[in-house]
């Protein structure tokens, strides 16, 4: 169920309201809206309570919240999600996140976020902690990767995008990232998701290899309803019979989610496609497709790079890149961040 204050209500409306849906043993969500505020409620069977709570001042009318996914779905808030993120902000504008795949050593992340920097991108990616297919491929750094990341972000001022693998590396990973990542091998780890809802960094929430957009939505669900709001959605690819891309990049989601949910959706193009070439269309098919921006690996030099060189690009590729995305941009009417 959805309590909807009216435009007159107080803040102690508000509160005695979340009050009362406690006590009749539900959980209540409230939701700052630009002219009303909402009551998001969870753990209600049907609609009990809803008389009461439609006498009580300052409500205006109780809704019963059709999709499975409550509090992030368009139907509790039916404005699309914004939040800052270290200096710049996610949702309503396209917001670049770039960067190598892996931290491999200090001079590589400080080259990139000095480049990246210098160019206007205000956030990076880099794994330190590496889900890899093969256990003899390279894991990451870890907690020296982690040092690295910390290091650019000071000499810089770039914040950090960087995946979380576990519960345990948690409070650590938090301690420089500005965005928690959750892999596409994460998407359902239930116990993970629902640390992260405690936590107070924003979470960028990867789409399963394999997962229907509803799964994906539910997996968003356990990290607001934890009292962590601040979700972006990656599209990165799912499985299919095609082999003529690592994955196949499934654009189309992109109007759907925004149809469905207020969470911001970003896409990454480049474990999307696996292959460089491919990137800047899917990243301009992104931006016209109505993402609200991208997660792509960029490399000093991708011919070396210890993991994903093939789907990275190199400097000069990303600023033609970028220089392609403005006009774009500017047709559309949104900002480049
Ligand atoms: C990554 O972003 O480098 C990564 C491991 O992505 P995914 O979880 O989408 O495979
Ligand atoms: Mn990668």
């Amino acid at each position: 169920m959805l309590v909807v204050m009216n435009a007159h209500a107080t803040a102690a409306d508000v509160a005695t309201v979340a009050d009362r849906i406690r006590q009749l043993g539900m959980d209540p969500h409230v939701i700052p809206g630009a002219t009303r505020t909402a009551i998001g409620i969870t753990g209600n069977r049907g609609s009990e309570g809803r008389d009461t709570l439609m006498m009580m001042p300052g409500v205006e009318e109780v809704i019963r919240v059709t999709a499975p996914y409550k509090l992030v779905s368009r139907e509790t808030k039916a404005e699309a999600s914004r939040f800052p993120v270290a200096n710049t902000h996610i949702g309503g504008g396209f917001t670049l996140i770039a960067g190598p795949c892996a931290v491999e050593n200090e001079s590589m992340v400080i080259e990139s976020a000095r480049f990246l920097t210098e160019r206007g991108v205000k956030l990076m990616r880099g794994g330190a902690y590496k889900p890899r297919t093969s256990p003899y491929s390279f894991q990451g750094l870890g907690q020296e990767g982690l040092q690295y990341l910390a290091r650019a972000k000071q000499e810089t001022g770039i914040g950090i995008v960087t995946e979380v693998l576990d519960i345990e590396s948690v409070d650590r990973v938090e301690e420089v990232a500005d965005v928690l990542q959750v892999g596409t091998r994460n998407m359902q780890n239930y116990a993970l998701l629902r640390r992260l809802s405690q936590a107070r960094t924003p979470v960028l929430l990867k789409r399963g290899m394999a997962a229907m957009l509803e799964e994906w939505l539910m997996a968003a669900e356990y990290i607001v309803s934890g009292g962590n709001r601040q979700v972006i959605l990656c599209e990165r690819g799912v499985r299919t019979f095609a082999d003529h891309t690592r994955n196949t990049l499934d654009l189309s989601i992109v109007p759907v989610v925004k149809h469905l949910s207020h969470l911001p959706i970003v896409v990454d193009p480049s474990h999307g496609t696996g292959k460089a070439e491919y990137v800047p269309s899917m990243s301009l098919a992104a931006l016209a497709a109505g993402a609200d921006g991208l997660l792509i690996e960029v490399h000093p030099n991708p011919s070396q790079a210890l993991s994903d060189g093939a789907q990275s690009l190199d400097f000069d590729s990303f600023i033609r890149l970028y220089e392609a995305l403005r006009p774009i941009a500017t047709a559309m009417n949104v900002e480049l961040l």
